[in-house]
């Protein structure tokens, strides 16, 4: 059976880029489970609606299909609170749960902040990655930059901060490591020397020598 690599932490801490990476270098599907939830907030402003309103937000999370996740406005600061105010919804994210369990079923690598906890709590490996909030929003800033979207790094650092805020305290699968987690901090590592070490972890663990 292939195995299920879980992958949680804080937004903007690398664990996207990670999550693909050890996909293809293991040969298994990827899903990014933060896409269901821009998506899920950007149907609830498409049907003119505000993303705190738990019925719309709950209609939106029935409807979604594949298609809402390839769409083109899934980043940026709109579509980040607005993923942030649906994902507390326990309807929301109950609404959720059966595709992310389906794609799992397969043997995969889902990155988010309840995978380990709530998605796939026997996954294989389970990865809490994090780094410090300057190095996360210094991250996003440089990401927003290259997409051409200008923003002041302390602007970006206070919503970045503001949205780890809500996601912890949350009562729905709020972000936490879960007890079996191997916790890896990137505050020090780039990308590639995150990756080596993300790889030997998942190898080790799995058993591959
Ligand atoms: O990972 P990303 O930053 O794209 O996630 C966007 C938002 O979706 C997060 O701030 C969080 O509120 C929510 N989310 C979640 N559970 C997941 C993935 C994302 O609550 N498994």
């Amino acid at each position: 059976m292939k195995p299920v690599i879980a992958i949680d932490g804080p937004a903007a801490a690398g664990k996207g880029t990670l999550a693909r990476r050890l996909a293809a270098a293991l040969g298994l599907a990827h899903l990014d489970t933060g896409l269901l939830y821009r998506a899920v907030g950007r149907l609830v402003l498409d049907a003119g609606q505000t993303p705190d309103d738990p019925a719309a937000a709950e209609a939106a999370a029935h409807t979604l299909v594949a298609a809402d996740l390839a769409r083109t406005d899934l980043r940026g600061p709109e579509a980040d609170r607005a993923s942030s105010l649906v994902a507390k919804m326990p309807g929301v994210r109950a609404a959720l749960l059966a595709f992310q369990r389906r794609f799992a079923a397969q043997g995969a690598v889902l990155d988010g902040r309840d995978i380990g906890t709530v998605v796939a709590p026997d996954a294989s490996v389970k990865l809490f990655v994090t780094a410090s909030p300057t190095a996360r929003a210094r991250r996003r800033w440089l990401e927003l930059q290259s997409r051409g979207v200008a923003a002041p790094l302390a602007t970006v650092e206070a919503e970045l901060q503001a949205r780890d805020a809500q996601d912890a305290a949350r009562e729905a699968a709020p972000l936490k490591a879960a007890a079996d987690a191997v916790v890896l901090d990137t505050t020090e590592l780039d990308a590639e020397a995150a990756f080596a070490r993300a790889l030997e972890i998942v190898q080790s663990r799995l058993g591959f020598t």
